[in-house]
């Protein structure tokens, strides 16, 4: 079926999305605190506006998450679910800002604020596209539900999180579309996940001039950090298509264009940060404890478990050193099947206009998409480009915002009518 209604719709709704965007940009929604509830307004304005029954989830009063769905016309098929977050990061030294960080200025095709990259242009995007969806739903097989959520920014247990397990009926869905920032040169259909490890080194210490009567916890601790490099040459199980689809050159390249000269590599292996060092009382004293903080990234096919264990063979080579897990519990790396049908739609029409086919590639932060992954649910994300997300004077191309407001809304087109 042909698509020409949608994108005349869309084309008709571009002066008033990029107003939504404005007026969105120009609500401190800085997380923390994380105060959504005047962005809520403006969204479920918008859907009223739309006819479009919504529902207000607020496990926090001050962080609520919206619901709305609708049927298509067409007859029974899959359930599409859009996914983005209201919260954005806070803004740092405010002085350091050229603007009002909640400007919403438009200049030079971009459009200022905190938080318009990470997501607030995405999350307008998917609320157009629901709209335009909507409006044409009698074409439409299944189901469509926009969540947005709050809560992003600070894990997402009271947003994200919170409606999986509580409204699962309504927001699981068959399929996720989501729009934080990847850049448009990929697609992304997993994410690393991280294992937070402390490390404490406790030794008998001494006096500096009497080195044969004690030990040194620093002397330890650098030890085991060499050591503990072993866990970034751990080989990752990947599931198969995951593997052809990263061993590709083209994939590895577009990794490296979107995320910086290397990070092929590192979406593919653990990466082992020593975040903090503390060891020591004076100079001239051997130091009887030294603690280690140290932020491992897991990536798809390497457990949590394993590094777990690889991490206590290593510490177990080392005198006085023992470690515990600082979050535990927490999420494995998730992944979808990069040949799912929507890593398909997505790519196909994410090449439009630009010189690059985009490719499929495993993010190396988190985003909400992998409370779903965790549930069997595949979730796919593609955005505009990341560059300035969270830092000063922040802002977003119009042109991208424009770009991948069209993708989502045709992915989701094919997803709903060519079965
Ligand atoms: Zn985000």
């Amino acid at each position: 079926m042909s698509a020409d209604d949608l994108l005349a719709a869309l084309d008709a709704g571009h002066d008033a999305r990029v107003d939504f965007l404005q007026r969105f940009a120009r609500i401190d929604t800085a997380n923390p605190p994380g105060d959504t509830t005047r962005a809520a307004d403006l969204f479920r304005a918008f859907l009223d506006a739309e006819g479009i029954a919504h529902r207000t989830e607020a496990p926090l009063a001050h962080a609520p998450n919206l619901i709305a769905t609708f049927e298509g016309g067409a007859g029974p098929g899959r359930h599409l679910v859009l996914n983005g977050h209201l919260d954005v990061f806070p803004i740092g030294d405010r002085a350091s800002w050229a603007r009002d960080p909640w400007s919403g200025d438009i200049a030079d095709g971009r459009l200022h604020g905190r938080g318009t990259v990470d997501m607030k242009s995405g999350t307008t995007a998917l609320l157009h596209v629901f709209a335009a969806l909507h409006r044409l739903r009698a074409k439409l097989r299944g189901r469509v539900t926009l969540t947005v959520v709050s809560d992003e920014e600070t894990g997402g247990k009271w947003g994200a999180a919170w409606l999986i397990e509580n409204r699962p009926d309504e927001v699981l869905g068959d399929c996720v579309l989501n729009t934080e920032p990847s850049g448009l040169a990929t697609v992304r259909f997993g994410e690393k996940c991280m294992l937070w490890l402390r490390f404490v080194i406790a030794v008998k210490g001494g006096h500096s001039a009497y080195p044969h009567t004690g030990q040194s916890a620093n002397k330890v601790a650098a030890a085991l950090i060499r050591d503990l490099q072993e866990i970034e040459a751990m080989v990752p199980d990947e599931p198969a298509t995951v593997r052809a689809t990263l061993d590709r050159e083209e994939v590895r390249a577009a990794a490296d264009l979107s995320l910086g000269a290397g990070a092929a590599g590192v979406m593919r292996r653990v990466s082992v940060n020593i975040g903090t060092i503390q060891g020591g009382v004076t100079i001239n004293m051997l130091p009887p404890r030294c603690v280690l903080e140290v932020d491992c990234r897991l990536p798809v096919g390497i457990p949590r478990a394993a590094v777990l264990a690889r991490a206590t063979e290593i510490a177990a080579r080392h005198p006085g050193t023992t470690f515990e897990e600082m979050l535990p519990g927490g999420p494995e790396a998730t992944v979808s099947d990069p040949t799912h049908e929507m890593m398909g739609h997505l790519l196909r029409r994410a090449a439009h206009g630009q010189a690059k086919p985009p490719q499929p590639i495993v993010s190396l932060g988190g985003t909400d998409t992998r409370f779903w992954r965790a549930r069997g649910v595949p979730a796919f994300v593609y955005g505009c480009s990341p560059a300035g997300m969270g830092g000063i004077d922040e802002s977003v191309s119009l042109a991208e915002f424009d770009h991948v407001t069209r993708t989502h809304a045709l992915a989701a087109w094919d997803y709903l009518t060519l079965v």
